[in-house]
């Protein structure tokens, strides 16, 4: 079952310069920042009630958020649906025909389990869906 947004990821060329205006400006906090190694990613994490923006800086020219920003330039990346049980819903929606990226959860920021839906089985949308104990 899907509780809610949990996230939306946007892709940004400097995440300080970003950070700079979601704080200084908007008045959100970042509660963390981490590097996802894996991912060739920095994302800072700022709380907004019961969701959370999270601001997606590339490590390297070849990671998929550098990618994304010279095909699609920054902005709105993803969003992110958490659920109560991942595997759970990955298998009900790979049975239904979705396309998945993640065939199974993988670690994501923040200690979520994640996994990404592809964009052509969402209406253009890249999807993540994730689990928080
Ligand atoms: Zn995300």
């Amino acid at each position: 079952m899907v509780k809610k947004i949990d996230h939306i990821g946007i892709a940004v060329k400097d995440l300080n310069e970003a950070i700079r205006f979601y704080e200084g400006l908007l008045g959100l906090k970042v509660t963390e920042i981490e590097e996802v190694p894996d991912q060739k990613v920095r994302v800072a994490f700022l709380p907004t009630g019961d969701s959370e923006v999270e601001l997606l800086e590339s490590t390297s020219p070849d990671g998929p958020i550098a990618r994304f920003i010279e095909k699609n330039g920054e902005g709105i990346q993803h969003i992110a649906f958490r659920v109560d049980n991942i595997e759970e819903k990955l298998a009900d929606l790979k049975s239904k025909g979705i396309r998945l990226i993640d065939e199974k959860p993988r670690r994501g920021a923040g200690g979520a389990m994640i996994a990404f839906l592809h964009p052509k089985s969402t209406f253009g949308t890249l999807v993540e869906i994730c689990e928080r104990k």
